[in-house]
């Protein structure tokens, strides 16, 4: 399609004329091209035309590199080019590169910003000219007064004098996403070249901006990636297994974190772009041809940030695409198929922060150094309206293509950054400033987290969360009140409805009554979150509620669609709108926000209040040889009040409790008898995380990240073990089997061709450190799925998740479970609304009701007494459904023409109404031969279920949804003696759940009391 086009537009690259001289000072104006009496490096400038495949896949930027007697190129390092078709470098040679380019050059600085998880440094590296390189110090204190207007009072004019003066820092990082393998290259050349190019453009930006590198941000992945890459070269013809592991949590979803701020990569980048008081942010990924400014991308935009950032955006982005075009590059363009709702990727870092979010797609081959043939879809090379000159459909493509393209993306916009400094600085200043204002503008003017929460500890790690997010938290010394609007009722009839806050219209065309108010206390001791500040945009956007439009032109979304931190973490937080509440006295907290913990009271029972933190969790695994009993009733005792499931500890020291107590933060009340309450041992389970070899380990990783924050100890398996081990039981209590795609986890992958290791060898020093095997395709196999079979029938428990749970469906772990999906309607990443179905169930111990859950995609359960599941109760929206076509409107009964109306005794008794989270009651007929009608001991037990579609929605997108409202989300299926626990919904995403973890920390404390406070069927 199109092909005319891109021939005619090929016919158009000429060369480029290298930039004329210029007169001196007006730098500004510069060409690209190379400083006519700078000599250049003949031999690396050979290779650079010699790697590029085409001679329009270079720049007048990048086809030579200058010469230098005193510093050395990558060459010292590489042994070749950057972008040489053999060579990734590992980490320690990318750092040892740059810190050798600092001793020879006083226009380089190296800093180290951190480790990685496994202990890998992370490094920056910041270019300048020599004078800047010097007054590093004095710049940043002039650039925190931009980034903190408060400092200078808000003084306009100071703030356009420091403007005029001070040096801009645009922050580029690359590599987090480890397959996409070419930055650290092209970083080592730019670095180069930005300290030793004497050409009029490179010096412009060398004297008028500070470049800060961090040439691997994932360098855990990196590493492991670059053992593969060897691997692959050292076994020619061989196949190579796919980077299972990235990171050491998780793979592509590191660039998800920006919310969580769960990683250490997250977290240091962070501190570097705040610390450094930088203006920009721009990450480099390669995963579209040849590149894609996607900065901009596409709606619907960040509800939260400033509109001068998105028009920055497109300034910047549009100065690339134009002046690439005018250098003959192919296949440069902005927008595309990215939106920037979502504020969780890295770069976002900047955006939430008053900066200049960017990121180029570059072209990039899958990990790989080598030159290979690519061919491209249709999509990718037709002429669209944003992408005049696209990428061509066929194509020989080599590192060294991808790293001319990143370089000179990035030297044009360091040069817009350099002409436009001043512009940009003063932008800067007032994103920060407006965000300041933004408390009594358009608000709100506060959130407050009430010292009365009933999970203290889930409070505690919500504002740790803001407080890794630089956001300042105050706390009210006194009492206060504040006054809150009431929200409108909702209208009926909107798509989806529409849950929590917020102060937007609600859905249907009815004008709503003005709003009251209502006036609510606080205690001392509170939470406050004041906007007022620099960084309020990141908390507004991550505490309000977020609603995407099922109408919204936007069909596709990136990525999840809702977040609301409060309601994933079962904490709350009141949006305060009207400005009084910035009077209140509060005291700014210092270090990190901790929930109180420790021993009160006299006695030597200890209990402690089961209210969903997960450092119960935490303590009970701490203090393994204690006794712990769990309440199967709530009870009243030392004049507090216990939820059901709470902990009656004896066997431990009241010093030794206390101390742990203090340390996780849980109050305990010690009490002189135990309560008469019936309990059952709360136990810590021996567990393990099981994963595959043949399916993603991205979604997993979340959930080992999770029991490794809460300091519960597992064994981290593969299908390969269990397929050799017959007596699970032995060794485990609980098997967590995170999501993971369903298909290949019995079969694996293809025997075919050779075997592919995973293995720690000194070849390969940076994989199989946690996880190895000597070949990953073998799957579970059926071995493996009678083994795992086995464990639960003899009384082991098995967790499933999305994946997984399909998984346990089609293989005969779920008996009278089906599987519920929305093939009209649409949830994508989006926080549903669930009730409680069962609270005596020792999973909903502490759950609150009204649960905010996380839904993937709209999966859900039926559940049925009958084998193979079935479809529970009737109609998933309610009303419609129950009679069959014929005569009348919907309430009356047919007529059978020619026969008489029908004597009462042939009509059916009233059926017991079935609600679509029930199991059906068992009729007489069925029980006449009930070969196929599961016992009432091992029928399905649902724990929590959707809301009622009119509230089902909390936050994102829901269209539609009327299949799996009211439907289970989460079930506990007995299996003989064993049982499988199987969410619809991921209970552990992204370090933005908290709230759902217990219900799957209840698992492993009460695995051999599942069937605590049930209810049989009577037949
Ligand atoms: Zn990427």
């Amino acid at each position: 399609m199109r092909r005319s086009a891109v021939s005619l537009a090929l016919a158009c690259f000429l060369a480029v004329p290298v930039t004329a001289s210029l007169a001196q000072g007006d730098l500004s104006a510069a060409k690209p091209g190379r400083a006519p009496d700078q000599p250049i490096d003949q031999e690396y400038t050979k290779k650079i035309l010699e790697y590029t495949t085409e001679k329009f896949f270079l720049s007048p930027l990048v086809d030579y590199l200058p010469a230098s007697k005193t510093v050395p190129t990558p060459k010292a390092v590489l042994g070749d080019i950057a972008g040489g078709p053999t060579k990734l470098p590992y980490s320690h040679e990318v750092y040892a590169y740059m810190r050798m380019l600092a001793k020879a050059s006083p226009r380089v600085k190296v800093v180290s910003i951190g480790t990685t998880e496994e202990g890998r440094e992370m490094i920056a590296v910041a270019i300048g000219s020599e004078r800047m390189i010097a007054r590093l110090d004095e710049n940043r204190a002039k650039l925190a007064k931009l980034a903190d207007p408060r400092t200078i009072g808000m003084n306009d004019a100071e703030a356009e004098k420091i403007a005029a003066d001070a040096t801009p820092i645009y922050y580029v990082t690359g590599t987090i996403h480890s397959t996409e393998a070419g930055a650290p290259t092209a970083l080592m050349e730019l670095a180069y070249r930005l300290a030793v190019d004497e050409s009029p453009y490179v010096k412009n930006i060398r004297e008028h901006v500070i470049t800060l590198i961090t040439p691997v941000v994932e360098v855990d992945g990196r590493d492991r990636m670059v053992d593969i890459f060897n691997w692959h070269m050292k076994h020619p013809g061989e196949t190579y297994p796919n980077l299972a592991y990235w990171g050491h949590y998780v793979q592509h979803d590191n660039n998800r974190d920006a919310m969580g701020m769960t990683l250490k990569l997250t977290q240091n980048v962070l501190n570097t772009y705040v610390d450094w008081k930088a203006q920009v942010l721009h990450d480099l990924h390669e995963s579209v041809a040849f590149m894609y400014d996607n900065t901009i991308g596409d709606g619907p935009f960040n509800a939260w940030i400033d509109p001068l950032l998105t028009n920055e955006w497109q300034m910047i982005g549009w100065n690339n695409v134009q002046e690439m075009t005018r250098m003959g590059m192919p296949g440069v363009f902005a927008h595309g198929n990215f939106d920037t709702w979502s504020p969780g990727y890295l770069m976002f870092i900047a955006a939430t922060h008053n900066g200049i979010s960017r990121l180029y797609e570059t072209f990039g081959n899958g990990g790989t150094a080598e030159t290979v043939e690519r061919t491209l879809s249709a999509a990718e090379t037709e002429r669209t309206w944003f992408k005049q000159n696209p990428p061509l459909p066929r194509v020989k493509w080599s590192l060294r293509n991808n790293n001319n393209y990143e370089q000179t993306g990035l030297l044009v916009s360091l040069s817009y950054f350099a002409n436009n400094r001043r512009q940009l600085l003063w932008n800067f200043y007032e994103k920060s400033k407006r965000s300041i204002l933004k408390s009594r503008t358009e608000g709100p003017a506060a959130y407050v987290f009430t010292a009365n929460d009933p999970r203290p500890g889930s409070q505690a790690e919500l504002l740790r969360v803001l407080q890794k997010q630089r956001v300042e938290i105050s706390r009210a010394t006194a009492p206060f009140s504040a006054t809150l609007p009431v929200k409108r009722a909702a209208a009926t009839g909107g798509a989806g409805g529409r849950g929590g806050r917020g102060g937007g219209a609600p859905a249907g065309d009815a004008p709503a009554a003005p709003a009251a108010a209502e006036t609510r206390q606080f205690p001392a001791g509170s939470y406050i979150v004041r906007m007022d500040q620099p960084y309020s945009r990141i908390a507004d956007a991550l505490l309000d509620f977020q609603y995407w439009s099922p109408n919204d032109p936007q069909k596709s979304p990136y990525d999840d669609t809702g977040w609301t931190f409060p309601a994933g973490f079962d904490v709350q937080a009141v949006r305060v709108t009207d400005p009084k509440i910035l009077d209140v006295p509060v005291e700014t907290v210092v270090g990190d926000v901790k929930s109180p913990g420790g021993v009160t009271g006299t006695g030597d029972v200890y209990a402690i209040n089961a209210n969903g933190d997960n450092a119960l969790t935490s303590l009970r695994y701490a203090l393994k040889s204690a006794d712990f009993q769990s309440a199967e009733e709530p009870f009243e005792a030392g004049g507090a009040k216990f939820a059901r499931g709470s902990f009656l500890v004896k066997g431990v020291s009241r010093a030794d409790l206390d101390k742990a107590a203090t340390t996780f933060g849980v109050k305990v009340t010690a009490l002189a008898a135990a309560p008469s309450v019936k309990t059952h041992p709360a136990r810590a389970a021996r567990l393990a995380v099981l994963h595959t070899w043949t399916s993603s380990t991205q979604t997993e990783g979340w959930w080992r990240e999770a029991l490794d924050f809460n300091q519960i100890p597992f064994d981290y398996i593969s299908t390969q073990e269990v397929a050799k081990d017959a007596n699970l039981n032995a060794k485990y209590d609980v098997i967590l089997f995170p999501p993971t795609q369903a298909a290949n986890i019995v079969e694996g992958s293809p025997m075919w061709r050779n075997p592919m290791p995973w293995k720690n060898t000194p070849e390969t020093p940076n994989i199989g450190t946690w996880a190895q095997t000597d070949d990953v395709r073998p799957g579970l196999g059926l071995t493996g799925l009678a083994n795992l079979r086995a464990f639960v029938s003899n009384g082991g428990v098995l967790v499933t998740a999305l994946g997984t749970s399909d998984f346990a469906l089609q293989n005969g772990f779920a008996n009278g479970v089906g599987s519920v999906t929305m093939p009209r309607g649409k949830v994508v990443g989006s926080l549903l609304k669930s009730r409680v179905v069962d609270d005596a169930s020792p999973i909903m111990y502490g759950v609150s009701d009204n649960l905010a859950v996380y839904s993937d995609g709209g999966e859900a359960f039926s559940v049925s007494s009958t084998r193979g599941g079935g479809f529970g109760g009737r109609g998933g929206g309610g009303g419609g459904g129950a009679r069959a076509t014929g005569r009348g409107q919907q309430d009356d009964a047919d007529v059978v023409q020619g026969r008489p109306a029908l004597d009462p005794r042939f009509e059916l008794p009233p059926r017991p109404t079935v609600q679509p989270w029930q199991v059906a009651p068992v009729t007489d007929d069925q029980l006449r031969n009930p070969l196929n009608i599961i016992p009432p001991d091992q029928r399905p037990r649902v724990a929590l279920r959707f809301s009622e579609q009119r509230d089902l929605l909390v936050s994102g997108l829901l269209d539609g949804g009327a299949e799996i409202a009211q439907r289970p989300a989460v079930v506990d299926v007995p299996m003989q003696k064993g049982h499988v626990v199987m969410f619809s919904v991921n209970p552990v995403w992204r370090g933005e759940t908290i709230g759902s973890y217990p219900m799957v920390f209840n698992v492993l404390m009460h695995f051999d009391n599942l069937n605590a406070g049930r209810k049989l069927d009577p037949k």
